[in-house]
């Protein structure tokens, strides 16, 4: 067994809750100018360029990175705060969020001075759009088995292949992309693998759509045909890059937003059902808050980790497996609880709207960003058990 792997119990401190309210009015302000509809997720269109530089101009983006590159050297847990308290108001944060939770800290990790210089500070002023160039039409689950290609020639490296499902190409500045560089080793078949930081205006990448059950344009195929990325684009070391790409996932996997993504069906039943619910919906409803309670302080104690300097893998990979299964299963839950709601309830026509729309979003949720299968493969090598 893995001793290693824990929970502590950590209390968001004093200077959260008063970024809390501060955020709260903020957001407030926001939904009373018409930014964004809170009760109404997936109808307007969630990247909007004019908030996120408000955002940015608030100090929410990438605030826990070096004043020198934009940064505001707050804490994660206070990060916490901000994404928990932006996602359950189904706030319009597409355009930054990849940038500000991984891109942002593997560049600060691994690029030249002068490209953290030159990029990290668009990033914390709400002006860039990161996407993460990892699955490939046969490499998903399998990250190693990547075969877009990268070939070196004059000052840089030439890219050809294809990347799927890419979340946001379609807006993007940036990629930050995986590409074969060499093939694998018998000892190490992880080895060969390069992460580049790709310039998405460059000639020979042409993006194609990808439409959602719900109708919405998130994803796509990037397709790459000899597109150049200058030396002082490449991240860390050449055929290395499976380290950086296992510690960029123990921030992709472990954030609220890995179990809030349905929360609103919740906050709907609960207004629907008023102050004084029946016996069966009450202990329904408590059933289901004292789940989120629970994943909201394993999730913090994530983000503590983080703090501490940690890189949580497994610790991440458990927030993301139970999380994405229980808001999977939410919309669900929240049908069966909302059954016997009287017709007049007055905002049952906004739950019907926002279940109809929670469960067709529910099955990309144990998919994207590694799949349950995969997840629990992690986590049983995590507690030495494979
Ligand atoms: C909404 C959404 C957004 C996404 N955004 C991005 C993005 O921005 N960038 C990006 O790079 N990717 C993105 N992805 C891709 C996502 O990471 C992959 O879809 C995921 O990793 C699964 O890969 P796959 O689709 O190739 O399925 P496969 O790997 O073919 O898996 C198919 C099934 O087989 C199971 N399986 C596979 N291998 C094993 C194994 N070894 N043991 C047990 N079971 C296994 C899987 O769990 C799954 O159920 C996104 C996906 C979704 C749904």
């Amino acid at each position: 067994m893995n001793a290693e792997l824990r929970f502590d119990p950590i209390r968001l401190p004093a200077e959260c809750e008063a970024l809390r309210q501060e955020v709260r009015a903020f957001l407030a302000q926001e939904i009373a100018a018409g930014t964004f509809d809170p009760d109404r997720p997936g109808h307007g269109d969630s990247h909007d360029p004019a908030f996120s530089r408000r955002v940015g101009a608030k100090g929410w983006i990438g605030m826990t990175w070096p004043k020198k590159y934009g940064g505001r050297e707050r804490s994660f847990l206070e990060r916490y705060v901000v994404t928990e308290e932006f996602r359950v108001a189904n706030a319009p944060v597409r355009l930054y969020f990849v940038a500000d939770r991984q891109s942002g800290p593997i560049l600060l990790k691994y690029a030249p001075e002068h490209v953290k210089m030159d990029i990290l500070p668009r990033i914390c002023r709400g002006e860039l759009c990161f996407v993460i160039g990892m699955s490939e039409p046969n490499s998903g689950s399998d990250l190693f088995a990547a075969k877009a290609k990268a070939t070196k020639t004059d000052g840089g490296w030439k890219l050809k292949g294809t990347k799927i499902w890419t979340s946001n190409a379609h807006i993007a500045d940036y990629m930050l992309g995986l590409f074969r560089t060499s093939a694998p080793t018998k000892e190490n078949r992880r080895h060969g693998l390069t992460q580049f930081l790709v310039d998405m205006k460059t000639p020979g990448i042409t993006v194609n759509p990808i439409y959602q059950m719900t109708g919405q344009h998130d994803f796509n195929e990037v397709v790459f045909d000899d597109a150049f990325v200058p030396d002082d684009h490449l991240l860390g070391e050449v055929d290395g890059a499976w380290k950086q790409a296992t510690s960029e996932l123990a921030y992709e996997r472990s954030g609220p937003e890995r179990f809030l993504e349905t929360f609103y069906v919740l906050i709907e039943l609960i207004r629907a059902l008023g102050e004084q619910p029946d016996v069966r919906s009450a202990e329904g409803l408590g059933r289901l808050v004292a789940q989120a309670h629970t994943l909201r302080r394993m999730s913090v104690s994530v983000a503590g980790m983080l703090q501490a300097g940690k890189e949580p893998v497994v610790e991440g990979s458990l927030v993301k497996d139970l999380g994405t299964i229980w808001e999977q299963k939410l919309p669900g839950r929240v049908r069966e609880l909302a059954a016997f709601l009287a017709p007049e309830t007055s905002n049952r026509a906004t739950l019907e709207e926002q279940l109809a729309f929670a469960t067709k979003v529910a099955p990309k949720l144990t998919i994207q960003g590694g799949t349950t299968e995969i997840l629990r493969g992690i986590i049983a090598r995590g507690l030495g058990l494979r």
